[in-house]
């Protein structure tokens, strides 16, 4: 950032007093600006045939990939909450959020996502600006070399051994890999789509 958005004023970079690493500090107000990880919270919603509900992303990045619903969660609400809101804006699809079964940090991005499992309540699904395409899907009909993120792989390889396991198993991930063009601020989300888990 540039400027402080107290006091509009310029800011510097400097580590402030009695802190460990460089922050944001208006050179005027003193305020220190802080900046912390982004927080993506998602959810894959199954019907009640046991397919899940995929979606064909309509805009950058990953533009024509695959991915369940997820997004960034918005201020005040709770991980389900934003699960289920980031569904209906993807998807037009209502679920009932269940337990989170995931959390994946991907800290070369600063972003951590938090994925639950869902219940669709009815069959309703369409197309959203954000998906040109929602689709049901049985597990053998998943399009791994077309996911979107790894992330999405990694969320979806979980929830399925689970389910085939006949569990409702936690997991926990650290993605440390980092791709060598990872320089965009929404490179979120770059890599390692064929890796296994
Ligand atoms: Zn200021």
């Amino acid at each position: 950032m540039k400027f402080c958005s107290t006091c509009g004023q310029s800011v510097e970079l400097t580590t402030p007093a009695g802190d460990h690493l460089p922050r944001h500090v208006c050179s005027a107000c003193g305020t220190v600006h802080y900046h912390n990880p982004k927080v993506i919270v998602g959810c894959v919603p199954e019907w009640e045939d046991g397919r899940v509900l995929m979606c064909k992303r309509a805009i950058e990045p990953r533009l024509g990939l695959w991915t369940f619903p997820a997004g960034f969660m918005e201020m005040g609400e709770t991980s389900g909450e934003g699960a289920a809101r980031e569904t209906m804006e993807e998807t037009g699809a209502s679920v009932e959020i269940g337990d989170l079964f995931a959390v994946i940090n991907v800290p070369y991005v600063s972003q951590i996502y938090m994925l639950h499992r869902g219940r669709m309540t009815s069959a309703r699904h369409h197309p959203t600006p954000e998906s040109s395409e929602t689709v049901l899907m049985h597990e053998h009909e998943i399009p791994w070399e077309k996911i979107a993120f790894p992330t999405v792989y990694h969320g979806l390889k979980f929830f399925f051994e689970d389910r085939k396991r006949g569990v409702k198993d936690f997991h926990s991930l650290d993605l440390n890999f980092r791709r060598k063009t990872a320089q965009r601020s929404d490179a979120g989300l770059e890599g390692l789509v064929n890796d296994s888990a």
